[in-house]
């Protein structure tokens, strides 16, 4: 094995994916979270977002089937529903549902508790891996000369502990991450900060799901849109509830009472989101969650970085939640750091923030040329290609009515194929000059 001991700052999803890689070249794997770590699969303070929907794309369930054996399987026995991404949901594009058809890609439905807990017991299981709650990483050990990380600092129980002999760390803590600045306090360069704005409000709430509800399907997407910037979501989950989600967008903020709810579902292009505060039965009060910005930090393009630190998840690159990216990224970054970490710790960080920034590439394209249709969004419009942005609105509007468009469409935003497929020639011929 040669490695000895890897810390990871975060035991939540990107942490524990993590773990899982570091686990095959380590002979320990030490895993802090400053929160209580629930017994059950419940929302916790140190992931305010997991009270809202999570959709796992397709590719994200793949990449974890990759690092669990047997994931899905697991999660559908405790009652996850799985469906067809395009058969059994319907996703609302620039005001129209794309067109229905079978895609034969697979989602797994389950709410981001569940998810988080199956992968946090998975991780547990391993012999070599110990996941350390209640401790708060508060800083950076290094090598005298600054040019290694050598551990961390944290605080457990108000005292001040020290995880050293570290061969390698990762930060895994999330879109609050200190790393960039930790890292010019000791002398780093700084760290190149990409962003796009659409401030976002969600308010979410869960029903309890009756099998006649959208005729049996597993849900609604719609998105905003330069017509309509008010977004809904709605999926079906484990115990037989939905997960309702809407959201408002440049300084709107949805409302939280029953009625005003409603009132703002009935502004949403597709019926489905009302349909179900109308007839279902409310579980629990609804939540709120603000989201600023997409952020990307360039680790990938700083010439200097210290030996034995990684970055990893959204403390590297959080996308807006609307697309349902950030699960299966943190997957694919788990998934390069085992490749990698197959040939050694040389040179590991370049090597491994060079990989992520070309899988980050696509996503982060994604939510640049959908988001900065909105005219209120902040963000580099230069990075933008005019035309091939006016052939893919001509795409999605024809997959509206073609479900090979939109099987096309839907493989692309599951990360499954590439944008170019979008430009292959039997697809180009299908779309209207
Ligand atoms: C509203 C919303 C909806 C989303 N919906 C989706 C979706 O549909 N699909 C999808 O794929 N993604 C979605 N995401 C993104 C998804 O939640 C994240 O990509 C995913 O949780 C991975 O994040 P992470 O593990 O990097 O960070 P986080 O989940 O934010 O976790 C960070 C962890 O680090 C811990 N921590 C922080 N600081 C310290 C410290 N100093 N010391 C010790 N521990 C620390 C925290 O307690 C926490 O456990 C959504 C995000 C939001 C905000």
């Amino acid at each position: 094995m040669g490695n000895g001991r890897a810390v990871v700052i975060g035991a939540s999803l990107a942490g524990l994916l993590a773990a899982r890689a570091l686990h095959e070249s380590f002979e320990e794997v030490v895993v802090l979270d400053r929160d209580t770590l629930p017994q059950q699969p419940e929302p916790r303070r140190g992931v305010p977002q997991s009270s809202h929907v999570h959709g796992l794309l397709t590719r994200g369930s793949q990449e974890m089937e990759r690092l669990f054996d047997g994931f899905g399987a697991e999660l559908a026995g405790l009652g996850a529903p799985t469906f067809d991404v395009q058969d059994d949901m319907r996703w609302w594009l620039g005001g129209r549902p794309l067109a229905k058809g079978v895609s034969g890609m697979t989602a797994l439905a389950a709410s981001r508790p569940l998810l988080e807990f199956v992968i946090r017991r998975r991780v547990q299981g391993l012999a070599n891996v110990v996941v350390r709650p209640e401790h708060t990483v508060d800083d950076l050990l290094c090598t005298a000369q600054g040019d290694r990380v050598v551990g961390v600092t944290a605080t457990a129980a108000g005292q001040r502990v020290s995880v050293d002999d570290a061969d390698l760390v990762v930060d895994a803590s999330g879109r609050g991450s200190r790393s960039r600045h930790m890292l010019t306090a000791l002398g780093f360069p700084q760290v190149e900060e990409e962003r796009i704005e659409v401030p976002t409000v969600y308010v979410t709430r869960r029903y309890r799901r009756e099998p006649h509800h959208l005729d049996g399907r597993a849900g609604a997407s719609v998105n905003a849109y330069p017509g309509n910037v008010h977004g809904g979501f709605v999926l079906a989950q484990e115990n037989d509830t939905w997960i309702v989600s809407i959201s408002d967008r440049f300084g709107g903020v949805p409302p939280t009472d029953d009625d005003g709810m409603l009132a703002f579902a009935e502004t949403l292009d597709s019926p489905d989101v009302a349909t179900i505060m109308r007839t279902a039965e409310p579980i629990g009060d609804p939540v709120k969650m603000r989201y600023p910005a997409s952020t990307r930090l360039r680790y990938d393009r700083i010439d200097q970085f210290p030996a034995g630190y990684l970055v990893t998840g959204d403390a590297m690159c959080s996308f807006n939640p609307i697309y349902g990216q950030g699960m299966t990224v943190a997957a694919l970054e788990a998934g390069i750091l085992r490749r990698l970490l197959k040939d050694g710790t040389t040179d590991l960080a370049s090597r491994f923030f060079a990989a992520a920034a070309a899988v980050i590439d696509v996503p982060w394209a994604a939510v640049a040329a959908n988001d900065l249709r909105l005219p209120k969004a902040v963000g580099d419009r230069s990075m933008l290609d005019q035309r091939r942005g006016a052939y893919l609105e001509r795409l999605r509007r024809a997959a509206t009515e073609d479900p090979v468009l939109a099987t096309a469409f839907l493989r692309v935003t599951h990360l499954m194929d590439p944008p170019s497929a979008l430009f292959a020639p039997e697809i180009a011929g299908r779309v209207p000059a």
